[in-house]
């Protein structure tokens, strides 16, 4: 297709037309590079190489556009979005490359992308790259929820070079030279909400057809593809999925900071990590991006933009459903908020040790006076729910509660908290378990170091001075968030943060 050029606020936007990807070559980053980070495990065991980094001498040209595998073809994303909650029209892969599928030893199929790697026909006015600071987090988070059981895309490298790239991080109106990085990413599939609503805003039904299609074939295998109810059981799919993966969010104290229908996965996996947030003092007005005035994406919110985003999904699907079919999707919609309260509430239930089904009210009742609390005393998140799991009954019966308790220590002093420990432990009690046991389960699913914002600003300015040790400490560290390490209490991830990193917020300047 020709790429007719429309002036759109002075900035170009090429309209691309009846194509779901457009061939388009990475574009090198410069020498020298530098192979910053790698994640073992997503190199073992999702690409298949136990061979030493180091003698596979091409990875750094590989993985940063500068080589190409025999037969591939790389690809940009054409996809539009809900940005804000406006139709933002056309957007797609503006500097990111699919580089091919890759199917593994076990038979699992990864696709491949580059971040960072140069202009597409989707770049609209940026350069194409992206910058080591977002490179960093989109990193380190990706990989850091995977450990904490989160469905997310991985990552597997990250790679540096000297090239230099021009960001205003403080959106002051000072742009600063800043250097170019590129991350290789994977997931199953990339595919967006607005893989989708591009398709039916343009009226092309046919390839609407067709990526529903080729998704439901690869990726929910259980749907029959001669099933003329398939593309509802499938949106029934995703309304559910999606609610688990927000509950899950929640559960960690995720805030994407971006929900826009273009960063939701139709595979309800995390990706697009931008300005995100693990929140520190429980408050469910959290909003990670300084620019989100309105904070639409806060952490509280992020249930009800699930929500609007699968309206946007279903609008997306309607014309290639009947009207019995539209009126049934419609109904699975309204099972939305139902879904999602089910899910929140077994995953707190569980970081609360509850066992068994109790009156379920009465658990839901015991968990949202916690969090209140924890909303009254600006409790850590994190640490309140990890020494909630470190505590013995005992002490929390007895009110003794250490010093390095910090977080429970502090919410103990709530006027209330004597009585929610007085509802709390006769409700562990009556679960008939021992307390160690209790304790151990909790520490299972509470973790103990999440990736705070302080904790990377802190890796990246070492980064940006071209030290990449602590990168690769808190990706050691972050790989195991259950488990109590040495390093990283000597860091002190696990304490109050500091006061340097108060209100921390990041901008979506990347
Ligand atoms: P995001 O807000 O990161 O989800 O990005 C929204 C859109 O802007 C996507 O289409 C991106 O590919 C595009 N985009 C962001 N940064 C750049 C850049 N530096 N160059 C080209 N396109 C970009
Ligand atoms: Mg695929
Ligand atoms: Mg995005």
């Amino acid at each position: 297709e020709a790429f007719p050029l429309d002036e759109v606020d002075g900035n170009y936007v090429r309209t691309v037309k009846r194509c779901v990807f457009s061939e388009s070559p990475p574009t090198p980053l410069k020498s020298p590079l530098k192979l910053a980070a790698v994640s073992k495990e997503v190199l073992e065991s999702i690409l298949d190489l136990d061979v030493p980094i180091s003698l596979f001498e091409d990875f750094v040209l590989y993985f940063s556009g500068g080589k190409l595998f025999p037969g591939s073809v790389p690809l940009s994303h054409r996809y539009g979005g809900h940005q804000f909650g406006y139709w933002a029209g056309q957007l797609g892969d503006g500097r990111a490359h699919l580089l091919g599928e890759y199917t593994n030893r076990k038979g699992d199929v990864w696709e491949l992308q580059l971040k960072g790697s140069g202009k597409t026909p989707y770049s609209r006015s940026g350069d194409g790259r992206a910058v080591v600071r977002s490179s960093v987090r989109e990193f380190l988070c990706s990989e850091a929820m995977h450990h904490l059981g989160v469905p997310t895309s991985r990552a597997a490298s990250l790679i540096v070079s000297e090239e230099p790239v021009w960001r205003d991080p403080f959106y002051n109106g000072s742009v600063q030279k800043e250097r170019g990085a590129v991350v290789l990413r994977l997931a199953r599939s990339w595919f967006r909400i607005g893989s989708l609503e591009i398709l039916t805003r343009s009226g092309e039904l046919d390839l609407l057809r067709k990526v529903l299609d080729f998704v439901i074939e690869e990726h929910f295998t259980s749907i029959k593809t001669n099933d003329p109810d398939k593309y509802v059981t499938w949106f029934s799919t995703v309304v559910n999925e999606t609610a688990h993966l927000i509950a899950q969010w929640m559960s960690v104290g995720f805030a994407h900071g971006v929900g826009n229908t273009d960063n939701f996965s139709l595979l309800s996996i995390t990706i697009d990590y931008g300005p995100f947030g693990f929140m520190e003092a429980y408050n469910p007005s959290f909003v990670p991006n300084t620019s989100d005035d309105e904070g639409r994406y806060s952490i509280g919110a992020q249930a009800n933009v699930g929500l609007f985003n699968l309206e946007k999904l279903l609008e997306a699907l309607y014309p290639v459903l009947n009207s019995d079919q539209q009126s049934w999707a419609k109904h699975i919609l309204k099972g939305y908020p139902q879904i999602y309260q089910r899910r929140f509430q077994e995953l707190f239930k569980a970081k609360l040790g509850l066992e068994g089904e109790e009156e379920d009210d009465d658990d839901g009742y015991l968990i949202a006076f916690l969090l209140k609390m924890m909303e009254d005393a600006s409790a850590d998140f994190t640490m309140t729910f990890r020494q909630l799991s470190e505590v013995s009954a005992l002490q929390l019966h007895s009110r003794s509660i250490s010093k390095t308790m910090w977080a429970l220590q502090e919410l103990s002093m709530h006027e209330y908290f004597p009585e929610w420990v007085n509802m709390y432990l006769p409700r562990l009690q009556r679960a008939q378990r021992s307390d160690e046991a209790r304790q151990h389960r909790m520490r299972g699913v509470n973790p103990r170091y999440v990736l705070r914002n302080w904790m990377a600003e802190s890796a990246i300015q070492k980064a940006e001075n071209d030290d990449f040790s602590e990168v690769r400490l808190l990706q050691e560290v972050l790989a195991r968030p259950y488990t109590e390490q040495h390093r990283a209490e000597e860091r002190d991830y696990a304490s109050p943060p500091p006061h340097w990193a108060r209100g921390l917020k990041v901008s979506c300047s990347s």
